[in-house]
């Protein structure tokens, strides 16, 4: 690994990071990536030459240990390191990442409102300028063509990037599973099925559209296309998300097609990371329907799976306030199935997510309770309850939700973290 000074600049390609995400109290970089220098910020860029990574040194950046990141869907998202233990235990991560875009963050601190943070920005289009001037007269060619490319990945051409990214896919992502933290949110999605059975009422993040599965055509075509896209930065992925909404309710026989021509064409079996992790999300009637030989399939696959399953409450009225068209029944159904599953397969994981909130009917958290404790005679380290705030058009504060969160965390013989919705 070779350094290269120009002017102020320290210009470093092929750095590499860790193999295996992990989960740290320090900033960490995974796979491989290029990095430039300068007495100000470090900036680092993935294999494709396009900006990632964002972090100040002084200048009022608001702490060493926190970083801004660029998502695939061009959007920048700011870690925030807080107080170690407190994010930990709430959200399960070292960080927590807040999104330029509104969200369900119920963080009263807001990252982009800091001036240092912005300037930051700014400051990379003052570099990214810069540098497109300095390629001409650079040597080696290797270097020089480097700071051709990070010069020519402006603003307009990430826009131009991103809005094909959401075409391969036919739309953006809007909410990842919560799962995907354990990757980073770094994964590539391929969806086999759009829209979702139930259009809940509560739900900020459904589509108008039926249930319906994609085609293995366009499965394929996707996974081409995208392979096409990621280019060489392809080999810093290693993960897999299965869109959209309930990719668990589709044929068993498309997921585990999905699956398996995901792992062969993108070659995830030889990249800068170790092993390889599927994600979907699934609903009530998509995991009381499955059937044990799916998952006897899914287990002898080369992933590491997380299914997220939408439960919400285990209270029938909560169900109806929500307007989700299921019942209680299902809900514990589906619950009990779960916990089979964990227990049964050692690469597969069942998670599930409750709502959360003020303002819904005081048999919701009972509910909850009675479930797991009817269901669970002892605390287990695998099926993990995700709690997803809901605000109801009032700010609630911070401090006042996630204290109240730790006593259910402390009563739940689950693990048990806040779920933070990211797009894509
Ligand atoms: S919560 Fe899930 S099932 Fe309900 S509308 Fe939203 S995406 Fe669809």
């Amino acid at each position: 690994m070779q350094s290269h000074q120009i002017d102020n600049l320290t210009i470093t390609l092929n750095k590499t990071g860790a193999r295996q995400f992990t989960k740290v109290s320090y900033p960490i970089r995974y796979g491989r990536y290029a990095e430039i220098k300068t007495p100000a910020y470090t900036y680092q860029f993935n294999l494709n030459h396009e900006i990632k990574y964002i972090q100040g040194h002084g200048n009022g950046w608001p702490s060493p240990s926190e970083w801004l990141k660029r998502t695939v869907g061009n959007d920048w998202v700011y870690y925030l390191a807080g107080d170690y233990s407190g994010v930990r235990d709430a959200f399960g991560e070292y960080y927590l990442p807040c999104p330029s875009y509104p969200t369900n963050s119920f963080i009263s601190r807001n990252p982009f409102k800091d001036r240092a943070v912005t300037a930051a920005i700014d400051a990379w289009h003052d570099l990214r300028e810069k540098i497109s001037t300095l390629a001409s007269d650079t040597r080696p060619e290797h270097l020089k063509q480097f700071l051709k490319q990070v010069g020519q990945n402006d603003p307009v051409e990430l826009d131009r990037k991103a809005r094909r990214f959401h075409r391969i896919i036919a739309g953006p992502i809007t909410v990842l599973p919560p799962d995907t933290r354990h990757v980073d949110y770094e994964v590539i999605p391929i969806i086999i099925a759009d829209g979702c059975l139930y259009k809940c009422g509560f739900c900020r993040v459904k589509s108008r559209d039926d249930f319906t599965p994609r085609t293995r055509k366009n499965i394929i075509g996707q996974i081409n296309q995208l392979k096409a896209f990621y280019g060489h930065n392809l080999k810093n992925y290693n993960a897999i998300f299965l869109g959209l909404h309930d990719a668990l309710y589709a044929d068993p026989d498309l997921i585990i097609f999905a699956a398996e021509n995901a792992y062969d064409l993108l070659g995830l079996k030889n990249t800068h990371l170790n092993g390889a992790h599927l994600f979907l999300f699934g609903s009530v009637d998509a995991i009381i329907d499955s059937k044990m030989l799916f998952f006897d399939t899914l287990q002898s696959l080369p992933y590491s799976t997380c299914i997220n399953i939408g439960l919400e409450s285990a209270d029938q009225q909560t169900l109806n306030i929500l307007k989700k068209p299921i019942t209680s029944e299902m809900v514990a159904q589906a619950f009990t199935k779960m916990l089979v599953i964990n227990k049964k397969y050692s690469k597969i994981e069942i998670t599930a997510n409750f709502v959360y909130g003020d303002h819904l009917p005081p048999s919701h958290l009972p509910s909850f309770f009675e479930l797991t404790r009817k269901k669970l005679d002892r605390p287990s380290g695998k099926g993990t309850v995700y709690f997803s705030p809901l605000m109801n058009g009032s700010v609630m504060e911070h401090r006042n939700i996630v204290r109240r969160f730790y006593k259910i965390k402390t009563q739940n013989p689950l693990p048990s973290y806040l779920y933070l919705i990211q797009r894509l």
